[in-house]
């Protein structure tokens, strides 16, 4: 059993990495941070405030949110529904950066993400992986870039899947997340102490993943 945990703030690569990572390795990737717009989702198609404990903590017992992979692909379904591409909105950004300062919500995924675990050689994305998912993962690492670059791929990103925006508000929306992310005072995004930290800033995806792989095969030394 071989189990990564990658963290780090949004727009760093993680996802991209994390998908070459589980190629290389064979194994299977958990992407966290879709669990969390998949709650958000709800929230929103509910009409509930996704900042409120008491309206999130009478939700949740009535949404099913599961994750399958199918054709080595992760796919995540609410209510019965694949969530698809809705979850990958601006607004649900907003939205899942709102719901997974709740503890509530942190404790409603907290088994689904460590149940993956049990049962499969895995890496997992998001903000707390390293700290409080697999804080006996085998190897930890922990995955930035300058603001600059990760507001340019993001905007990318959002340009490819025909989102209108711009460099400037992709920034302030991401620095907006940061803050709240890792400010927050439930499971915040903050390195574990003993993660590696990789700055992918001037490194493309080929020798991100190489540098990855260095970092992996000598913590199994
Ligand atoms: O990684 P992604 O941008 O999809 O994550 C969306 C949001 O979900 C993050 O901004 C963060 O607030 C939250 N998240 C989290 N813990 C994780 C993964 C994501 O709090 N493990």
């Amino acid at each position: 059993m071989l189990r990564i945990a990658l963290d780090g703030p949004s727009g760093a690569g993680k996802s991209t990495l994390a998908r070459d990572i589980a190629d290389y390795y064979g194994i299977t990737y958990l992407d966290t941070g879709a669990l969390y717009r998949t709650v958000g989702l709800a929230a929103k198609l509910r009409g509930v405030d996704p900042h409120s404990e008491t309206e999130m903590t009478e939700l949740l017992p009535t949404v099913k949110i599961e994750v399958r992979i199918e054709a080595g692909e992760q796919r995540v379904y609410l209510d019965g529904e694949p969530v698809g591409e809705r979850i990958r909105t601006p607004e649900m950004s907003m939205y899942a950066s709102a719901v997974s300062a709740l503890p509530c919500v942190r404790e409603f995924l907290y088994e689904t993400q460590r149940g993956f675990a049990k049962s499969n050689s895995v890496i997992m994305d998001g903000r707390d992986i390293g700290t409080v998912i697999l804080p006996d993962a085998d190897v930890k690492i922990y995955l930035v870039a300058s603001d600059e670059v990760r507001a340019t791929r993001r905007l990318n990103e959002l340009k490819a899947k025909g989102i209108d925006t711009t460099y400037d508000e992709v920034l302030a929306d991401m620095k907006r997340r940061d803050k709240a992310d890792s400010g927050r005072s439930i499971a915040p995004a903050v390195k574990a102490d003993d993660a590696v930290l990789l700055d992918n800033s001037n490194l493309d995806r080929e020798n991100t993943l190489k540098a990855a792989v260095q970092i992996i095969e000598s913590k199994m030394k």
